[in-house]
């Protein structure tokens, strides 16, 4: 062109790029008028992990001598490997290695999802908002609380509705902040008539200012169930207040066993089995995620005929949190006293069995036209050897799980991939890593473009590699078996 602007192909933008400039990604330049992939190329290193020496392949002195076998200790991932469009060219980088003297092929690209979007999970009992509610960021619809999991809420965001189905200010925002969740950033979001929370994967959650420290140890029932031997004898009744299942020792079946006397208790809220009652209160952010700063607000005056003066009682939260312990006057009134020492274990040994709160995120993709039209001419035959587990599916180098059913929808935890390893485009869509590793023989079966295979030492992109060490927890993904990880 006149001006010296090249055009990316890379994506269906099809940006004009001046020299010296970036294109609208952030992803591809202009350097002295040649197209470049502008991050580096990211390649995992199996020894670092294990402790052992390595040898930078870009180091070598020797060239390649035309050996397709590539070490089985590095893999090459589709970090910074660059996109193919449209969708019949091969893909960027389909490498070759041995693995206990099997031929291996690695197919690599950096996949546009324009289906996509992440599954949060909060460890938190506080109340967030009412489920299917909408979730902002920047005041921009980007998903919805879905159906909350033991100790956890769970948030549903991004999807192709919220990408491209609504304002453009709507995918921009949604796009932008399922980059920052899969790169590990933090975002702040706020729930339609709920909470607002900052979200960052590995992180604890900070819900309306409040950094959250703990998941509960169970629901009200269950830290009923495995304390109670350690209450029996120190107190009369035990109250573990929960938004889910309110418990009470002396009517709960482990109450009984030991042999709790009645306390003459009464309890606001559903019976819904003895000693365990539903919607004490209504949910929020106060005691085991109701909305209530005072738990005596949760019980109705104690039956006359049954209780008794110092009648003692302790109440408590899931996350032993909150605890108050009082005892009965003369007119059988709760009077708040001081929580005596043989019960302060107990408390103490709630808060014990609690885990650490943090944020999860999951990534989200359906892997569907360029992906699988660049690892092979005939695509149905790339789904059904994953299912098949012939061929394995790898995000970063991190083991993904694929959905059963048609088509290639996987979720990977963004926390055992290599950072920073998602781009985006503007249409807008998110860009993820994906590998396809499977044998060579295989590739051949399934239509591969077997003319493309080259070895890991004859890749020499313009903006070099960057070595990352494995995860030691990850599975290797260069095995003679592929199969489905979890
Ligand atoms: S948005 Fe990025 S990948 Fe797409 S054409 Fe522009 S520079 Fe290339």
């Amino acid at each position: 062109m006149a001006d010296d602007a090249i055009r990316c192909d890379a994506c269906p933008v099809l940006c004009y790029i001046k020299p010296g400039r970036l294109g609208a990604c952030d992803r591809y330049g202009n350097r002295d008028g040649q197209l470049v992939r502008v991050d580096p190329h990211v390649v995992l290193d199996r020894a670092r992990s294990r402790g052992e020496r390595v040898v930078p392949f870009l180091g070598r002195e020797q060239d390649w001598d035309g050996n397709i076998v590539g070490s089985p200790g590095t893999f090459v991932t589709a970090i910074g490997a660059g996109t193919t469009y449209p969708d019949y060219k091969p893909a960027p980088f389909i490498i070759s290695s041995q693995v206990e003297g099997v031929d291996m092929v690695t197919v690599v690209t950096e996949g546009i999802f324009s289906y996509c979007g992440v599954k949060v999970k909060i460890d938190t009992d506080r109340h967030l908002g009412p489920e299917r509610n909408i979730v902002r960021a920047k005041g921009e619809a980007v998903g919805h609380v879905t159906t909350s999991e033991y100790g956890s809420q769970m948030l549903s965001l991004g999807g192709v509705r919220h990408l491209t189905g609504g304002s453009r200010r709507e995918g921009t925002v949604t796009c932008d902040t399922l980059l920052k969740l899969c790169n590990g950033g933090a975002v702040e979001l706020s729930v339609e008539d709920g909470a607002t929370v900052v979200v960052q994967a590995g992180q604890p959650p900070i819900i309306d200012s409040v950094r959250e420290e703990r998941m509960r140890v169970g629901c009200g029932s269950a830290t009923i169930g495995m304390f109670a031997k350690q209450w029996f004898g120190k107190v009369d009744e035990v109250v573990v207040v929960d938004d889910h299942i309110t418990g009470v020792l002396s009517e709960h079946q482990a109450g009984k066993l030991l042999g709790v006397p009645e306390t003459g208790i009464r309890i606001k809220g559903r019976r819904s089995t003895p000693g365990r009652y539903f919607q004490v209160a209504e949910p929020g952010t106060g005691w085991g995620g109701t909305n209530i700063d005072d738990p005596l607000s949760i019980l109705q005056p104690f039956k006359t005929k049954i209780a008794w003066p110092r009648l003692r009682v302790l109440m408590v939260s899931t996350t032993g949190e909150h605890h108050a312990y009082y005892e009965l006057d003369e007119k059988l009134k709760p009077v708040l006293k001081d929580l005596p020492p043989t019960l302060q274990e107990s408390v103490a040994r709630i808060k014990e069995n609690c885990e650490p709160a943090l944020c999860t995120v999951l990534f989200m993709g359906g892997a569907g036209g360029s992906l699988r039209a660049g690892v092979t001419e005939n695509p149905v035959r790339l789904t059904n050897s994953v299912r098949e587990a012939l061929t394995r599916v790898t995000c970063g180098g991190a083991p993904v799980y694929i959905w059963p059913g048609g088509g290639i929808t996987f979720m990977v935890d963004v926390k055992r991939m290599p950072e920073n390893g998602f781009g985006y485009v503007p249409t807008p869509a998110l860009v993820a890593p994906i590998e396809f590793t499977l044998k060579l023989a295989d590739y051949a079966e399934l239509g591969g473009y077997v003319d493309q295979v080259r070895p890991l030492e004859s890749i020499l992109p313009e903006q070099g590699q960057q070595h990352v060490q494995a995860l030691p927890r990850n599975p290797w993904p260069l095995t003679k078996t592929p199969s489905t990880p979890s």
